[in-house]
């Protein structure tokens, strides 16, 4: 992309290339990597963190589009693992914007002193396993040539930023941008006419921003999305002490909850309501805000008759912001159950429709033919703009891992491997790649959870695990192929009893093409998944095998601190 790392525009700090050998490597320094960092200092072992970008962070580096912010309330949105920072981090807003929680990740790693383990503006490249050693070693973009028993995959599910090949993409005259690779110094588009291709997630939060400040906003709409206002405000303190009166006791509760958030889920299916006591479900939580809409009846994701009575309030809701009928009829989407894409989270979303700089295209009724210098050309129409905002989403849950040179046993590549689509036991392993973990993994609930919930978990599993192996004096572990299969096949089974496979979602690998369609995010519930790989690890790691090499059984089992071999190396 054209646009690029924005980091990488400023000089490479020199530095040797890293030569050593360590305990562990890790791939991404966002919250998962940073975590895992941590976690392994605490077992005493030697890791070393490869970041492409020059900060931490991860998403919250990356996209800092106008607009961007979570979805999920800050006071849930944020690490859990030490009681001393959740009650000392004061979050401003009830969903933090892009950069408080970049400060929040930099505050994390000045905390806990991560920086000195990170190698910043480094891209892994390639990561070959070498069976008779029982190492990874690790190449990347800056020379770097480590070794380590042990390869975490921090790379992130939303990190591979993707922009669609479009006939003529590189005439465009203009500046052209990505919401995943937004410049560090911000972008003023005051004056300007502006292009947005897109209308997923990022697009509804930067829309509205970017149609305040530009002369004119042309959004270039393929698929409309159901969006519920954030109703974003500040946390007052009550709020803020409400929650940090019993931190430790909600953050238990909401790692049992099918999402990891703490809201309230109906148990009860939709249409045993009726039709006036589901619109006060609906209205309540509308004008609540935020992602718990799709709590208001248990059966909204399975039953098609319960989520059309959703489906059709949120087209209601748009009918009454959106004044030009005809554009409120493009906004409504018809063709996917509500909830079976990310639903979306906005502020003013739809109301900007209304101004007059703004124009809606929609691309179903005439696609885009090409990008030209001056703007994009559809079937109907040539638009013209001085500046182009891909906001056209990512290479999800694979794409960060498959871009990267993997190599696991005999030679087998990763990328060849999951040609038909991921294949994993749990999210966390891939059989054929011992000592290789993924932190959220596809076959996990990751991107379906409240993400850092989700990386908590993960970071956890794995270095109890690897406490365990060493204790038991193992050094290798792997998934087995009988049990990755039939997590694959429970993956698919649990998908396929929802509504989810009845959308076009990235969830399904369908927004990029040629990828394979497959349900790649774990259905099953963040909760019901945590006690499902709690039971794994109490009972000794079935469907892992586990193993030592032989030149390093005497070292293991003299327990000598993994941080010893670093030095050795
Ligand atoms: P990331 O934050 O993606 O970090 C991965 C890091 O790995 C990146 O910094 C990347 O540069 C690095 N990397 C990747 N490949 C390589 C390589 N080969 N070599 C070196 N470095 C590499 N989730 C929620 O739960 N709630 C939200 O509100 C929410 N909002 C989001 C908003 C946006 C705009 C996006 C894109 C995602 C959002 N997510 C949200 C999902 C979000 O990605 C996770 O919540 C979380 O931040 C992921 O952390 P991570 O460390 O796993 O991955
Ligand atoms: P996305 O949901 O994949 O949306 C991409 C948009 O680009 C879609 O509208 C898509 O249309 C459109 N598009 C892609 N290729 C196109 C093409 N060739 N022509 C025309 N349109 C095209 O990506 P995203 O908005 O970046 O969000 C990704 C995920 O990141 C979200 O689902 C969410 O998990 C996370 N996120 C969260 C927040 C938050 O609120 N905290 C904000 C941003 C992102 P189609 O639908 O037709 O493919």
């Amino acid at each position: 992309m054209p646009d690029t790392n924005p980091g990488a525009a400023r000089p490479l700090p020199a530095r040797s290339p890293e030569t050593g050998r360590y305990d562990a490597v890790i791939v991404g320094a966002g919250f998962a990597g940073m975590y895992q960092l941590h976690r392994l200092r605490g077992l005493g072992l030697s890791a070393i963190v490869f970041e492409a970008a020059d900060d931490v962070g991860g998403t919250w580096y990356w996209n800092r589009y106008p607009g961007a912010r979570c979805d999920i309330e800050s006071m849930q949105y944020s690490y859990s693992f030490d009681e001393g920072l959740q009650q000392e981090w004061r979050w401003a807003e009830r969903y933090a914007p892009q950069p408080e929680i970049l400060n929040y990740a930099r505050h994390v790693a000045d905390r806990f002193d991560l920086r000195r383990d990170i190698r910043f503006l480094t891209r892994v490249g390639s990561a070959r396993w070498d069976e008779a050693e029982g190492l990874w070693h690790v190449a990347t973009d800056r020379g770097d040539r480590v070794s380590a028993r042990l390869c975490i995959m921090a790379t992130g599910c939303l990190s591979t930023a993707r922009r669609p090949d479009i006939p003529g993409q590189d005439d465009f005259a203009g500046a052209t941008y990505h919401t995943g690779h937004w410049p560090h110094a911000g972008v003023d588009f005051s004056g300007l006419r502006v292009g947005v291709i897109g209308t997923g997630s990022s697009a509804i939060q930067a829309i509205p921003v970017i149609a305040d400040q530009a002369r004119h906003l042309t959004v270039f709409q393929r698929t409309p999305n159901f969006s519920i206002p954030a109703h974003n405000r500040p946390i007052d303190d009550d709020y803020e002490k409400l929650w940090k009166s019993d931190y430790r006791a909600r953050r238990e509760k909401a790692r049992t909850m099918r999402t990891g958030i703490l809201y309230d889920l109906s148990a009860v299916p939709a249409l045993e309501a009726t039709e006036e006591e589901r619109r006060r479900e609906y209205e309540a939580r509308w004008a609540n805000g935020g992602t718990a809409f799709m709590g208001a009846y248990a059966d909204l994701l399975r039953d098609k008759a319960a989520n059309d009575t959703a489906a059709e309030f949120v087209r209601e809701k748009i009918r009454g912001i959106v004044e030009d009928p005809a554009v409120a009829e493009k906004l409504m989407p018809r063709d996917y159950p509500i909830g079976t894409k990310r639903i979306c989270v906005d502020t003013d979303y739809y109301d900007t429709f209304n101004r007059d700089n703004v124009t809606l295209v929609d691309l179903r009724a005439e696609p885009i033919e090409s990008i030209t210098p001056t703007g994009l050309r559809t079937t109907a129409a040539e638009y013209e703009f001085d500046a182009l905002v891909y906001a056209t989403g990512f290479d999800a849950m694979t794409g960060a891992l498959t871009s990267v040179d993997m190599r696991g046993r005999d030679g087998l590549s990763l990328a060849a491997k999951w040609a038909e689509g991921p294949r994993t036991y749990l999210g966390l392993m891939t059989a054929g790649f011992p000592n290789l973990f993924m932190i959220t993994g596809p076959g996990s609930p990751s991107v379906l959870s409240n993400m850092i919930v989700s990386i908590e978990q993960h970071v956890d599993w794995i270095t109890d695990c690897v406490a365990w192996m060493r204790a038991a004096g193992q050094d290798r572990i792997e998934a087995t192929q009988e049990a990755e299969d039939a997590w694959v096949a429970h993956n698919n089974e649990v998908a396929h009893g929802t509504l989810y496979p009845a959308a076009a979602s990235w969830y399904m690998g369908a927004n990029i093409p040629g990828k394979p369609r497959v349900f790649m995010p774990y259905l099953g519930g963040v909760g019901v998944y945590r006690e499902k790989c709690a039971a794994i690890a109490a009972a000794g790691y079935p469907g892992f095998r586990l193993s030592h090499s032989p030149a390093e059984a005497g070292v293991k089992a003299g327990g000598v601190k993994a941080g010893a071999e670093a030095g050795a190396a």
